[in-house]
């Protein structure tokens, strides 16, 4: 069937702690766009609604319906609806493989996992949204003590064994990522460690909400292919990773403005 792109059309705008993402929907995604967020989430929503329609090649009046999603959707009044990201998350995943039965996030600020029934409909979800232990400020906070760029962490990660870090805390396992340098331990070993510790602290949440296949991987870090086989080994679990993990949930918001709009659309 050709794509429909004359008809409703549905944006999906996730304001997060460190970017912000916007989806363009008709029956297939027509354009997407993301910025950091930076300090004014409402300017960055405003931003990526503007780059994603302008990439969609569509105009704002031509959209039925905007919602918001993320830390930030409070910040904007354009929203239609506002819907939690552990909403948008479950439907975006599901959306993409329908197989999913758990979702696992880390996005810049907080990680969760997200139990999905065989509906797509969230069962039961947990979120570490108290510290920076094994999220995307972790890891930057990590690369940033071995002077290396997130992607040379990745590649770095892949090519040795874990030298074990004792502490999950940012701030302790900092000092001991600088402490080990100092002993001239290798680069390599130490990002293996740093991924093996954001695995751990995904291990603890799935003590409280079990990984059952198939597990989705999303979050800005699911971007990083080699942390993701790094992530997946040390959990021994397959993760299905989506070709743009960073916009699951913006996709979710935009799924529920297209339900809105289509309900509304004649026949
Ligand atoms: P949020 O929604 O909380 O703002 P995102 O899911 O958008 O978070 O992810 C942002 C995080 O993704 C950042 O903390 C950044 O460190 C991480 N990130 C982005 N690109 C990469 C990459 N190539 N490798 C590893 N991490 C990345």
């Amino acid at each position: 069937m050709p794509p429909n792109d004359q008809g409703p059309i549905s944006v999906g705008i996730d304001i997060g702690s460190t970017a912000t993402k916007a989806v363009v929907l008709t029956d297939r995604v027509l354009g997407q766009a993301v910025t950091p967020t930076g300090w004014d989430p409402k300017k960055a929503g405003l931003q990526v609604l503007d780059e994603a329609l302008e990439a969609a090649g569509v105009a704002q009046d031509r959209v039925g319906a905007i919602i918001g999603t993320g830390y930030g959707r409070i910040s904007l009044p354009i929203f239609t609806r506002r819907v939690t990201e552990i909403t948008c998350h479950a439907l975006g995943a599901h959306f993409l493989h329908p197989a999913t039965r758990t979702v696992i996030d880390i996005g810049g600020q907080d990680c969760k996992v997200i139990a999905l029934d065989e509906q797509g409909a969230v069962s039961d979800f947990i979120m570490n949204d108290k510290c920076a232990a094994g999220t995307g400020r972790f890891l930057q906070v990590m690369a940033a003590s071995l002077d290396v760029s997130l992607e040379e962490l990745g590649a770095l990660a892949a090519t040795a064994e874990p030298v074990p870090l004792s502490s999950m805390c940012t701030v302790f396992a900092e000092s001991e990522v600088i402490g080990l340098l100092a002993r001239g331990v290798e680069k390599a070993g130490i990002a293996a460690g740093i991924i093996d510790t954001i695995a751990r602290r995904l291990h603890c949440l799935a003590g409280k909400v079990p990984l059952r296949d198939s597990v989705i991987f999303t979050g800005g870090i699911a971007q990083n292919c080699d942390i993701c086989e790094k992530i997946a080994a040390s959990l021994s679990t397959e993760l299905h990773v989506p070709a743009c993990p960073q916009f699951v949930g913006a996709l979710g918001a935009a799924l529920i403005g297209h339900e809105i709009t289509t309900s509304f659309s004649p026949e």
